[in-house]
């Protein structure tokens, strides 16, 4: 059973939250276009900042437990969290993850994507390709009545048939008036066990899957998730309302 209240929402708390969402895909839309060789990450967190701002609203991670920027920037063996620079700039062959969060009259939206720069190595493709189709059918599986396990199920599943591994250290999350909320959406488990979904709620689904190892660490500067063996990882998210006609994605581009 949940310790932890899972806050169900209303549909004016919906509405709010599709306005939010709408917000983070325009803006997550706009920032995939501008990933191209030579580009480099603190230039997409201005764009960021720009972005959010222009449409109202309050970049989420932008001081959020003390992060530096607006989004987050992790590039080939960098899982989430990587901080923009400067120095990171983009070559052809990399993988850039560009995951973020907006802050619209009181509620969250939150969303990610990983982008190819320039000519990829296949495999990274099919990374790529492989944690977007898991994050697609962990949506298409969100309907009251289904429980938790089995989002983390589909997602796992993706994975180990295309022998990827699953990032297991971070996972999904419940959002609304808190960018993060109960419950944790794990990005594996067992079919028909967790918590049943229920109407109102709104998850962020985000899957990580890498190429090699499933481990990862962080790095010195307190944020940056990388790889244990420097292969690369790929990152998918949207935030997804349980309604009773089925699974509505707020952040929908
Ligand atoms: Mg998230």
């Amino acid at each position: 059973m949940p310790t932890k209240q899972v806050e169900l929402k209303g549909p004016r708390e919906l509405e709010a939250m599709r306005a939010a969402g709408r917000i983070a895909a325009e803006v997550l839309a706009y920032l995939r276009s501008q990933v191209r060789p030579g580009a480099c990450a603190s230039d997409l967190d201005r764009m960021a900042r720009e972005e959010i701002l222009r449409r109202g609203a309050t970049p989420a991670f932008l001081g959020y437990r003390g992060f530096p920027a607006a989004v987050c920037v992790s590039v080939n063996c960098e899982v989430v969290h990587g901080i923009p620079s400067a120095q990171k700039i983009f070559r052809s062959g990399d993988i850039v993850s560009l995951d973020f969060g907006v802050l619209y009259e009181g509620y969250y939206g939150d969303t990610a994507l990983s982008v190819g720069v320039g000519e990829v190595p296949v495999e990274v493709r099919r990374l790529m390709e492989v944690t977007e189709e898991a994050l697609q059918k962990a949506i298409s599986v969100s309907y009251p009545g289904n429980r938790l396990g089995d989002i983390g199920h589909i997602i796992q599943g993706c994975a180990h048939r295309a022998g990827l591994s699953v990032v297991r250290d971070f996972v999904g999350h419940g959002i609304g008036r808190n960018l993060h909320e109960e419950p944790q959406v794990l990005n594996y488990g067992a079919q028909g066990t967790g918590l049943r979904l229920v109407e109102g709620m709104v998850l962020a689904i985000e899957p990580m899957f890498n190429l090699g190892t499933s481990e990862v660490a962080v790095l010195e500067d307190g944020w940056t998730v990388v790889t244990c063996d420097g292969r690369p990882s790929a990152h998918f998210e949207h935030t997804v309302a349980i309604t009773e006609q089925g699974p509505e994605v707020l952040t929908k581009i």
